[in-house]
């Protein structure tokens, strides 16, 4: 079932990329498997699916343990400064970087384990209470004071637009992120990616957001089903 799934989202992937005359290879697809048992993982490997997006640290972590070597983990929930340890140990990436305090704690363990991590910046586009983010308009000077940590490769940024029951409605805010990286790119603010990343698009919308521009895609209910 968890193939059929995967199946099905990568031709709708494909599909949505089509229509927009971008290339299929420039969207990454991540599965997001929070709350489902690492057996779910191990099933969407066997079927092919490489990324994973977990938003508890610590569960993250016990299912890295136990899933295969090579499956990559990315940080897509909200990460308190005192997690930063172990979210510099574990992902893969971090795409909710959204305050320099935070930045500012990865950077000191990642130069205690010697090693960078590429993260994104989350922006609360919408610019919604109930959403952590950065407001767009303090999204450079983070951006700016992020670029000035040695182990932290800021790649891209990331939202996650008001909840909304037409999909279509998510589209003002796809393209609102989207300007937002062309603005910061065009002033040389992501010298560390030739082209920046923009993760945004869920189950319910991710066709639109591709259309729009995403980069990577976090699909969890479409592949695994409901929590
Ligand atoms: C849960 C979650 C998703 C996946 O949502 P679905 O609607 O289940 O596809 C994507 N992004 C973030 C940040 C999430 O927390």
């Amino acid at each position: 079932m968890i193939a059929d799934n995967i199946k099905r989202i990568n031709e709708q992937i494909a599909n949505a990329a089509l229509k927009v005359h971008r290339r299929r290879e420039d969207i990454k697809l991540v599965a997001v498997s929070k709350r489902f048992p690492v057996s779910q993982i191990i099933e969407a490997y066997a079927a092919g699916q490489i990324i994973f997006g977990e938003n508890y640290i610590q569960e993250m972590q016990t299912k890295k343990e136990q899933a295969p070597t090579s499956a990559i983990f990315h940080f897509i929930g909200h990460l308190q400064s005192n997690k930063a340890k172990i979210a510099a140990a574990t992902c893969d990436m971090i795409e909710t970087v959204d305050r320099l305090k935070l930045g500012t704690a990865l950077n000191n363990h990642l130069q205690a384990l010697n090693k960078t991590m590429d993260v994104l910046i989350q922006v609360n586009i919408g610019n919604d209470v109930k959403k952590s983010g950065v407001k767009s308009s303090e999204a450079e000077e983070l951006l700016i004071r992020l670029n000035d940590l040695p182990r932290i490769r800021v790649c891209g940024l990331m939202t996650m637009p008001p909840f909304v029951d037409d999909p279509e409605l998510s589209r003002p805010y796809f393209q609102k992120l989207r300007l937002l990286s062309e603005k910061l790119s065009r002033k040389g603010l992501f010298p560390a990616v030739e082209k920046p990343q923009l993760s945004m698009g869920m189950s319910s919308d991710f066709h639109i957001a591709i259309e729009e521009g995403a980069t990577i895609v976090r699909v969890g209910t479409a592949i695994f089903g409901e929590r």
